[in-house]
């Protein structure tokens, strides 16, 4: 016999019954941004390989190992997207819409990266992305801050996660750091890894984002970038940080978070938890506005973050404080031919009348034993008869499955209607 095929290592699906946590969770991320009069943009997942390398830069963990990169039948070089912040500001650059404007944007969908899978760490994984083209001040970055401490808060899990901030500066002021820091770590040879000797020649900063605890001791007493900020980097730092305050938004400044990104400038973020190991950044961004011009735009202002959905589900598992949908309200049992094409036309009526109620019919036939036990596991709260009995006196019984005190009750079409509509609150 032929073995079962699997899916590919790192990418997962989502079964029926976790679909109830992604779907409430997508409704408040959209309620949320919505809050903030925040625009969805639809984006390719497959982008020119030109495109990340361009943007990312070729000395990052992505570009040099994570990409799926392949050629198309006409020899393109192709990429499956690793991120959402290239292709968001391609689009936008693409059809003009930087020019004398503001957008504050976000998107949802997979991310690839060729990465060795574990808890939090796939190869097809979910990301919510929210870029802001056109605005140059603190406050925009503070937006996109407190735009997460609300979402955090709705979600219940506020105190499972804390902010991070630093500021690289701009590109000239990390270039002069980036020679003291290399001038520091040629001192200090001994004690870098593998890693770290070949990030000293291709990325230097990148040297202290290590999760190595070898190295926890030399990173720590690396010169710190916020020494070499000139004034304008400093005051818009200082005036996020102030806004923060005023807020009651708590963070700490981390100085050795620079992220993994070459066109990140001014601020960084991440939100982090201590309950997910080293997978432990959930959300992260900042200010990237010299991407627009590498990418080939006239110089511009860019801002913000993306989430990873499978992080931030994995700290929701435990949360007491999320509503799940259920996928059935109300499940019709039909015993009998009859009673089968009877409940057919019902159950369409019903829908007509309450189209929020979500309501299944048996279908197979079966006992009425038998399909009361599919009604209990659907998760439906009421069940709706139709046996013979019901079918010889014109009438429908309806049942709670949940509340035993409830009496079954035998009531007409037109009354079981009126019932549902008082117990679901629906009119
Ligand atoms: P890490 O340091 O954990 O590798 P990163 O710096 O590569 O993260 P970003 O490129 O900033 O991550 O992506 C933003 C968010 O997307 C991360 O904070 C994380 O929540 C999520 N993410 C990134 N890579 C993966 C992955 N392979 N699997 C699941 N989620 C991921
Ligand atoms: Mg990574």
């Amino acid at each position: 016999m032929a073995n079962n095929i699997q899916a590919i290592r790192g990418m997962h699906d989502v079964l029926p019954d976790q679909t109830p946590l992604w779907q409430t969770t997508e409704q408040i991320l959209r309620e949320v941004l919505g809050c903030y009069g925040y625009s969805e943009i639809r984006l390719p997942i497959v982008e020119k390989t030109e495109l990340f390398k361009r943007s990312i830069g070729e000395v990052t963990d992505i570009v040099e190992k994570e990409m799926y990169t392949f050629e198309d039948r006409n020899g393109d070089s192709l990429t499956l997207r690793p991120e959402g912040t290239a292709g968001c500001l391609r689009a936008c650059l693409e059809h003009g819409l930087l020019h004398n404007q503001t957008h504050r944007l976000w998107y949802y969908g997979p991310m690839y990266r060729h990465e060795r899978p574990q808890k939090g760490r796939y190869r097809q994984f979910i990301q919510l992305g929210v870029e802001t083209y056109g605005m140059s001040g603190p406050d925009i970055d503070a937006e996109l801050i407190v735009i997460m401490d609300r979402l955090w808060k709705k979600l219940g899990i506020r105190d499972k996660v804390r902010l991070e901030l630093n500021s690289l500066g701009t590109v000239a002021e990390r270039l002069v750091y980036r020679e003291t820091l290399v001038d520091y770590f040629q001192n200090h040879l001994d004690s870098l890894d593998e890693d770290s000797l070949r990030r000293l020649k291709t990325n230097p900063l990148r040297i202290l984002d290590t999760k190595n605890p070898a190295m926890q001791e030399v990173v720590a007493n690396a010169p710190e970038l916020m020494t070499y900020l000139g004034e304008d980097s400093l005051t818009h730092f200082t005036t996020l940080t102030a806004t923060l305050d005023d807020l009651g938004i708590s963070y700490t400044i981390n100085p050795r978070l620079v992220r993994g990104l070459d066109y990140y400038s001014k601020t960084v973020f991440e939100w982090v938890t201590d309950e997910l190991g080293s997978q432990g950044t959930v959300c992260a961004g900042g200010r990237y506005d010299s991407l627009i011009e590498q990418l080939g735009g006239k110089p511009n202002f860019a801002v913000g973050f993306a989430m990873g959905i499978e992080r931030l589900l994995a700290l929701l598992e435990n949360s007491e404080t999320l509503q799940l949908n259920s996928t059935v309200d109300v499940y019709m049992i039909r015993v009998g031919d009859l009673a089968e094409k009877v409940g057919f036309r019902f159950a369409e009526e019903i829908r007509n009348e309450l189209p929020g109620l979500k309501l299944q019919v048996n279908c197979e036939g079966g006992s009425i034993k038998s399909q009361f036990k599919k009604a209990d596991k659907s998760g439906a709260l009421y069940a709706i008869i139709l046996g013979e009995d019901e079918i010889n006196r014109g009438v429908v019984s309806i049942k709670s499955l949940r509340n035993t005190q409830d009496q079954q009750q035998t009531l007409s079409q037109a009354q079981t209607c009126e019932y549902l509509k008082l117990a679901f609150n629906k009119s």
